[in-house]
């Protein structure tokens, strides 16, 4: 086992897109003349990549590029996406492509030449196995971090502050519980995993694709155009593949001054808002690529070459793995009648779980009084532990359907940055008044949004 010596002011747990902002933020602030702050993180990818097995040629992003790592907090940061296209000497074609949707495989490449400039910040190749407490006169003052790195060497640091930005964990449908096979696995794994397929020879002749969302979407067309013999069925619970909003009034959910609006609303208020905007981001799909998908089976329609099919409405209510392939008894949800199908392949473009920082966090167990966060995304802990631990894409209850995008890194960051800069509040903390020194601290956002949004929600 190897233990470090050094003692950080925080240890990043995860390497993406959050924890990369933050890194952004620090560099800026010290340019600022802010006190440099002493801080790794861990990431267990080898290297810096973003949602690396869903870089599918053709898709592109669903946010603004102005919404990247800086310019919201600072346009004239060097490491906004403009300033990424003029260093690598392409701003004025971008200009010409008169989009604000560059595609994923473009981002991927703008996150990752802003990484590069921590790379000695970042421990590549190592995850985050457990975090325990270090007692000193009855109170815990500081953290130990457990890593493992790839040829299963533990690593052992130890840090002031933790920060988590470790995105979600596939989230697999009850009826695969138990299922290790390689021809059923996650969108998470998808290109790795559909290119060893076809590396194998095994290239599959029937896949089914699981799931009405974006990625769902993705997939089904990405398959459709990758194999020229192939069969593709997408599978969705719902009865239409449904458009997301992304109309401008409604944007304005993701405005880093929506968080505090919904941060203070009530509680019930708040579940509210989150169920009457959840269709700008889940179980949703571009128009376009609904428009695609429509005009491929119309087209199928005209020659009488049913190849790819679109089932809704269907649950998968039983798995059943055999030489052949994999069966999937679909169970229509309006009238319960089940049909077994057989494919070569099954994809499930079934979402996230945003739970994984409970497992890491469990020692820590009975110094965390629930798993809410404040205002600025700190973890509520008990009198006698000091270290702040903050929370990044697992705050959708409390902070709005951004916590889990890219739309609010800019700002986000530095709010955590002032809260872990803030020495006062672990002193304030014991005396219940964090919110007033955190939260509190930003003003009068409501009025920032539009008024026709005010009225709406
Ligand atoms: C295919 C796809 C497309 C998307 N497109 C958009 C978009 O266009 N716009 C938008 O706003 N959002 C989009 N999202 C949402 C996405 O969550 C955010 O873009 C962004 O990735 C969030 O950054 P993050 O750093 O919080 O999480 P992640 O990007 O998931 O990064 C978390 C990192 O933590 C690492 N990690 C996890 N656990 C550990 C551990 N125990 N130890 C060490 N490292 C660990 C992971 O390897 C990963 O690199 C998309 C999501 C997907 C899946």
């Amino acid at each position: 086992m190897r233990i470090s010596a050094i003692e950080h002011d925080f240890i990043g747990v995860g390497f993406g897109p959050s924890n990369l902002a933050i890194a952004v933020a620090i560099e800026e602030q010290i340019q600022h003349g802010k006190k440099a702050l002493d801080y790794c993180c861990i990431e267990k990818k080898p290297a810096f990549i973003w949602h690396g097995s869903m870089l599918l040629e053709g898709s592109d992003m669903q946010i603004s590029f102005l919404k990247d790592l800086a310019t919201l907090r600072d346009p004239t940061s060097r490491f906004t996406f403009i300033n990424y296209l003029h260093e690598k000497g392409r701003l004025r074609e971008f200009i010409n492509l008169k989009s604000f949707f560059p595609s994923r495989i473009e981002y991927n490449d703008y996150l990752r030449w802003a990484a590069s400039h921590f790379d000695h910040r970042c421990r590549y190749g190592e995850e985050v196995v457990d975090i325990e407490p270090v007692k000193e006169g009855g109170k815990v003052t500081r953290l130990q971090v457990h890593s493992l790195d790839a040829s299963g060497r533990a690593h052992t640091r130890l840090a002031r502050n933790v920060v988590f930005g470790i995105g979600g964990v596939p989230s697999i449908p009850e009826a695969f519980d138990g299922v290790r096979d390689d021809r059923v696995f996650h969108a998470a794994y998808y290109l790795e995993r559909i290119e060893a397929l076809v590396q194998r020879n095994a290239t599959p002749r029937r896949i089914a694709v699981i799931g009405g969302g974006q990625s769902g979407a993705e997939i089904f067309m990405d398959l459709v155009s990758r194999f020229s013999d192939v069969e593709v069925t997408l599978i969705t619970r719902g009865k239409a593949l449904m458009p997301s909003d992304d109309s401008p009034f409604v944007n304005e959910i993701f405005s880093p001054e929506f968080t505090d609006l919904i941060y203070h609303q009530p509680e019930e208020l708040r579940r509210a808002t989150l169920e009457k905007y959840r269709s700008t981001n889940y179980s949703v799909v571009d128009l376009d690529l609904i428009e695609k998908i429509y005009m491929l089976l119309y087209q199928q329609q005209v020659s009488g070459n049913k190849r790819h099919a679109l089932l809704p409405g269907r649950d998968v209510s039983e798995v059943r793995l055999g030489s052949s392939g994999v069966e999937l008894a679909l169970c229509k949800r309006d009238s319960s009648e089940t049909e077994p199908i057989q494919f070569d392949a099954v994809v499930m473009a079934t979402g996230y779980r945003r739970d994984d920082h409970k497992r890491l966090l469990g020692s820590l167990e009975s110094y965390i009084d629930g798993y809410d966060v404040e205002r600025d995304y700190r973890l509520r802990t008990k009198g006698d532990f000091l270290p702040k631990i903050y929370l990044q894409g697992c705050c959708e209850d409390s902070h709005g359907l951004s916590d889990t995008l890219l739309s609010v890194l800019a700002v986000r960051s530095v709010e955590i940055l002032e809260s872990l800069r803030d020495d006062r509040i672990l002193l304030n903390k014991q005396n219940k008044s964090i919110q007033q020194n955190t939260g509190g601290q930003r003003c009068c956002p409501v009025e920032k949004l539009s008024p026709a949004f005010r009225v709406a929600i």
